[in-house]
C-alpha cells in the first residue's frame, strides 16, 4: 500500500468489499442453480499483514489462502497470539510447495490445494504424522495444452497433467495422514476461463465417481470466480478483489 491507513478506515474498506464480492458470489450461485451455502470463500491474504486476517476473521471469514511458506507461518502464528482473541481462520495453502518445505506447512495447514506430485504427497504425509494431524488435500491439475505445460509457471501455474492424475490419486488415497478431498485449479493465462473450467468439469466427472469422497472442487479468483463457480467450484479463492492490489510482486 502506497500510504499508511488508519486500521478504522482500511477495515471499512475491506468490509465494504466484502460485501460487494458477497454479492458477487451469491449473483453467480443464483445464475448456475446453485446454494451460496455450497461454495466456500477463501480470502488470499498473501502479501498482506495478520492486522487485515484479524479484521477478515472478525468480519466472519473463515478460510483464509496462503501461498508461501514462512509468510503464512508466522502470520498465522501472530493471528493465534491475537490477545482480542480473534478467531483463528482455517488455513489454506494455495501455491508450490518444494519438497523440502512440506513438513513445515504440514505443521499448520488445514487444507493443500497444490499436490501435484508423488514426491510431495508422501512429504506432506511425513510431515503430518509427525505432528499428529490430518490435511485435506486438492490434486492441482494443469489445464495447459501439454505441449505448453511446465515452461510458463511464474504464476505458480504448476500442477499435475490429466493423464497422471489417477496414479497420483491412488498414491495420496493410500497415505494414512492426508485425506483426499478434490481438485484444484488456475485457469491458463490467455484462455477463456469458462472453456478451461469447462474442461476441469468434465475430468472431475469420472475422477468423482472413482474417488467419492473428493468432492472438491477449488476453482475461480478475483477474475473468473462466476467461471468457477459456474463450473462446479466448492471454494474460490479470491484476494484483490477483497484486499485490493498486492502490495508486492505475487
Ligand atoms: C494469488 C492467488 C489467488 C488470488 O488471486 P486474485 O486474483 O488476487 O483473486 C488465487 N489462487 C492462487 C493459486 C493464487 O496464487
Amino acid at each position: 500500500m502506497s500510504e499508511v491507513q488508519q486500521p478504522a478506515q482500511r477495515e471499512a474498506e475491506i468490509g465494504s468489499r466484502l460485501a460487494e464480492l458477497e454479492q458477487r458470489l451469491e449473483a453467480a450461485c443464483s445464475a448456475s442453480g446453485r446454494a451460496r451455502d455450497d461454495v466456500t470463500l477463501v480470502v488470499v491474504t498473501k502479501f498482506f499483514p495478520a492486522a487485515d486476517v484479524r479484521i477478515l476473521t472478525r468480519a466472519g471469514v473463515g478460510d483464509i489462502g496462503e501461498n508461501r511458506d514462512q509468510e503464512a507461518k508466522a502470520k498465522l502464528a501472530e493471528v493465534r497470539d491475537d490477545p482480542g482473541g480473534a478467531p483463528v481462520p482455517r488455513m489454506h495453502f494455495i501455491g508450490q510447495i518444494q519438497t523440502n518445505k512440506a513438513a513445515s506447512v504440514a505443521s499448520y495447514a488445514d487444507v493443500v490445494h497444490s499436490v501435484d506430485r508423488v514426491k510431495l504427497a508422501r512429504s506432506l504425509d511425513n510431515g503430518a504424522r509427525r505432528h499428529d494431524r490430518m490435511l485435506d488435500v486438492l490434486l492441482q491439475v494443469d489445464l495447459r495444452d501439454p505441449a505448453q505445460a511446465h515452461d510458463d509457471d511464474a504464476f505458480g501455474r504448476g500442477g499435475v497433467l490429466p493423464d497422471e492424475l489417477d496414479e497420483l490419486a491412488s498414491v495420496v488415497e493410500g497415505l494414512e495422514n492426508l485425506r483426499l478431498a478434490g481438485l484444484m485449479s488456475v485457469a491458463p493465462l490467455g484462455e477463456d476461463p469458462a472453456e478451461a473450467f469447462g474442461r476441469l468439469a468434465r475430468l472431475r466427472e469420472p475422477f468423482v465417481a472413482a474417488h467419492p469422497g473428493a468432492t472438491w472442487l477449488s476453482a475461480g479468483m478475483s477474475g473468473d470466480l462466476e467461471a468457477g463457480v459456474a463450473a462446479g467450484a466448492t471454494h474460490v479463492r479470491v484476494g484483490s478483489a477483497i484486499l485490493g492490489p498486492r502490495p508486492a510482486h505475487g
